[in-house]
Parts: C-alpha cells; sequence; structure tokens
C-alpha cells in the first residue's frame, strides 16, 4: 500500500461569462487543469512524483485569477495539455490499485469525483482518502483552523523548495509534511477528528461537560440566542425545556447562561456563535453540571453583575432626590 499525495489546479468560468451559464450533465466546481501528486511509501519515505497538464473540454477560457495564481498560460494548456480521460488514464496507472490519498483541505478529492463523473470515468479507486490537514491539526496544536500549507511548513520548519500554487509544488510540500505525520495513527483517529471539525469543537471540553450539540442557519446573533434560551434550552437529562436565566457575554462570540429543569436542577449552558460563509450563524452548544467549575465561573460573574446593578440603582435613587425637592 502507498499513499498518494494528490494535489491538483482547476479552472473556473469567469463570472457571467457564456461558460459560467453552460449547464453541465455534472455540476462541477471547477474544470481540473493539472494533477501533481508524489508517492509515499507506507513506511513513510516520499518518492517518485507525477505531473499532467490537462487541456480544459468545458470551461476552454482560463480564467485568468486563475492564470495569475497558477502561472500556467492558456496557450500552455493548449500545446501542452492532454485531453481528460488520457490524463486520469496516465494518473490511476500511476498510482496503482492499492493506495491512499492524502489531500490538503477537503476540496481536492471533491473536485476530482465531479470532473470523473462529468467525464463518466469510474471513481471508486479514490474512494480512500484523508484530508492531511485534519491529521496535522490533531498531530500538533489541536486545533481546528484549516492551516494553509505554507502555515503548516513554517510549524515543521520545512523550507520552500518547490512553486506554490503549482499542483507538483503543493504536493512535494505536503508530502513533507506527510512524511512528518503518524499517518497509522492519523487515519486511525480521523473519524473523531472529523467529528469534531464538522461540530466545530475543538480541543478538550473543560471537566463538567455533559452534552454538546451544533445547530445551524440562524439569521443573526438575537435569534441564536433567543433559540438557545427557548426551544432549544432542554434539559440533558429528560429534554424538557428549562427556563434561562441570563445571557453573559464573554470573549470570543462566546456566551454562558445558567438553565434550569424543573425536575433535574440547574446546568450551565455555554455557546459559540460563528458566522458562515453564507452569513448564517452557527451555534456550538456546550451543557455542563451546575458542580462544575464552568458553572461557578458563572455564579462569580452573576454575583459580579448583581453588586454592579445594586450601585448603579442606588445611584440612580440618588439623582432623582433633587427631582423630588423641585416637585
Ligand atoms: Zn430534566
Amino acid at each position: 500500500m502507498d499513499y498518494i499525495v494528490l494535489d491538483m489546479e482547476w479552472n473556473q468560468p469567469w463570472p457571467g461569462s457564456p461558460s459560467a451559464r453552460k449547464v453541465l450533465p455534472v455540476q462541477i466546481r471547477g474544470e481540473i487543469i493539472q494533477i501533481g501528486a508524489v508517492r509515499v511509501t507506507e513506511d513513510q519515505q516520499v518518492t517518485d512524483e507525477f505531473q499532467v497538464l490537462i487541456k480544459p473540454k468545458y470551461y476552454r477560457r482560463l480564467n485568468r485569477r486563475v492564470s495569475k495564481l497558477t502561472g500556467i498560460k492558456e496557450s500552455r494548456l493548449q500545446e501542452e495539455g492532454v485531453p481528460m480521460t488520457e490524463a486520469i488514464e496516465r494518473f490511476h496507472s500511476w498510482c496503482g490499485e492499492d493506495v491512499i490519498f492524502l489531500t490538503w483541505g477537503f476540496d481536492d478529492i471533491t473536485i476530482l469525483r465531479e470532473n470523473l463523473q462529468l467525464f463518466g470515468i469510474e471513481e471508486n479507486w479514490v474512494n480512500k482518502w484523508y484530508n492531511a490537514q485534519m491529521i496535522f491539526n490533531a498531530q500538533t496544536d489541536g486545533s481546528n483552523a484549516q492551516k494553509a500549507l505554507k502555515t503548516a511548513m513554517e510549524i515543521f520548519g520545512i523550507e520552500a523548495s518547490r512553486p506554490a500554487h503549482d499542483a507538483l509544488g503543493d504536493a512535494y510540500h505536503t508530502a513533507l509534511i506527510c512524511a512528518r505525520l503518524d499517518l497509522k495513527r492519523g487515519m486511525q483517529e480521523y473519524g473523531k477528528a472529523l467529528k469534531e471539525h464538522v461540530d466545530g469543537f475543538h480541543g478538550a471540553e473543560l471537566p463538567g461537560c455533559i452534552s454538546r450539540k451544533v445547530f445551524y442557519d440562524y439569521a443573526d446573533k438575537r435569534a441564536a440566542l433567543s433559540a438557545m434560551s427557548g426551544k432549544e434550552n432542554k434539559c440533558p437529562v429528560c429534554e424538557r425545556q428549562m427556563l434561562g436565566s441570563r445571557w453573559f457575554a464573554q470573549p470570543g462570540r462566546r456566551y454562558m447562561d445558567l438553565a434550569t429543569c424543573p425536575e433535574h436542577g440547574k446546568f450551565l449552558v455555554r455557546v459559540r456563535l460563528s458566522q458562515q460563509p453564507e452569513g448564517t450563524f452557527r451555534v456550538s452548544r456546550l451543557t455542563y453540571e451546575a458542580t462544575s467549575e464552568a458553572a461557578q465561573a458563572y455564579s462569580r460573574r452573576a454575583e459580579k453583575a448583581e453588586g454592579e446593578e445594586n450601585r448603579h440603582s442606588h445611584r440612580h435613587r440618588k439623582s432623582r432626590l433633587p427631582e423630588k425637592k423641585e416637585l
């Protein structure tokens, strides 16, 4: 078994151009114009390389942004590019049968599959794949952030020796990173890493956390928080709606509230809001036992707020006294 570290470049139609209005039999996010790949053996030695340029069939005009980013000129694609079916045939035979694909990010395999479907090419051979970014995160800082390849190289102290945004160059640098990861363990723990990624959680939660859940598609912050203190505010034991007390803001669009189930008592609810690329809000919610340290932090915060409010209302009363006199 070999690992195939894969990177591709793809062309997209210029918005509003005739190509952009084309309806294809299979919807694709981009038409592949370059495939670069590096083989890493099972014992993690970086070995041979593969590269091919593809002459686009559907989006023939090279998007100038793509051209600028990749340094590929339309004339070069016309001269050196081969048809997709031929490129895939060469690539597949170079890969061999028993391979596992590694990519930096989630896009490459998705786009490869779309392209294979569009060209009516069998796609089962790309079934086994992992996003090396996730393995990298799990084995370094445990973060959930999608790191640029350049950032990951810096973290590992790998000097760039190939051009960036060139399929083979990026695949080669990714292979150097992969060779330093524990790939076997990374693949075993991948399901967990993936779930945490999708859920938007990262790292271990604080002690006393008893449940976690993700909610999607709130129009704004207010809608998200009102759902969290309203119909989604459910007891982690019996699922009945709990009564919230009050949200306290914490740094980074985080909020906490102490909620009460009539039967099961108090729970601390912590939520984190994040705005999605299309503008809606996603909420990650963690529920803690009332005895947890996180819940105690809430109590301290609530006491402090109460103290401040008392002082404030005291001042307020005083300031009203002269008015009374006047009356
Ligand atoms: Zn309950």
